[in-house]
């Protein structure tokens, strides 16, 4: 097999949460065994391909999990696609639910009266609900937002994106994406109290 074509693992941080979802954290299986190599990482679960060294065979990682918790930032950039993903890709005026591609922006106080661009103020819409509303604003037009548009945290993000995952999923990947917050409770749990035994 081409070297070039084999598929990339997932990656999880300490907490075996994905590293990110958008994008999805997935790391070449070069950058994956490299890592492996130097203890950075363990691994989770394997593809059955193998590749082979002159001196050894081994699987290949399909997900891998950091053995360092990598702290993730606090506020979410305020970027065209994380409003998309608060807004769960739905326009905010008629709930119409479209890709990214055929979204736009609404600014619920117009940039012409004074609004300003930022997550309190911007919302995703589509074309005719963008253009019905122009530069009214809400209460001349009957238009409110169906969610108050907010500064959203991280983990907001990240619930939102598992509802919208990528094209590619190996079926190995879906426990770790899909993984509900009750099942990852536990499972800290579980590393405190085996961690806080007497050795
Ligand atoms: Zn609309």
């Amino acid at each position: 097999m081409n070297a070039g074509m084999l598929p990339p693992a997932l990656v999880l941080n300490a907490d075996f949460r994905p590293l990110s979802y958008y994008p999805l954290s997935l790391w070449s299986w070069q950058d994956s065994i490299k890592a492996v190599f130097l203890d950075r990482v363990s691994i989770i679960s394997e593809y059955d391909q193998e590749v082979h060294s002159p001196s050894a065979s081994f699987k290949l990682p399909s997900v891998i999990a950091l053995k360092d918790y990598v702290p993730q930032s606090r506020n979410p950039a305020f970027t065209r696609f994380n409003v998309f993903l608060r807004d769960k890709f739905s326009c905010q005026y008629c709930g119409v639910r479209l890709p990214a591609s055929e979204l736009t922006f609404d600014h619920v106080i117009p940039r012409a009266r004074g609004g300003r661009t930022n997550w309190y103020n911007v919302v995703a819409a589509c074309g005719k609900c963008n253009l019905r509303k122009g530069a009214k604003l809400a209460s001349d037009c009957g238009m409110h937002p169906i969610q108050k548009p907010q500064e959203p945290s991280v983990w907001q993000l990240q619930e939102n994106g598992r509802h919208f995952p990528p094209n590619y999923l190996h079926h190995s990947w879906r426990d770790y994406l899909y993984w509900d917050s009750e099942l990852l409770q536990d499972k800290a749990e579980q590393e405190l109290s085996i961690s806080s035994q007497p050795l």
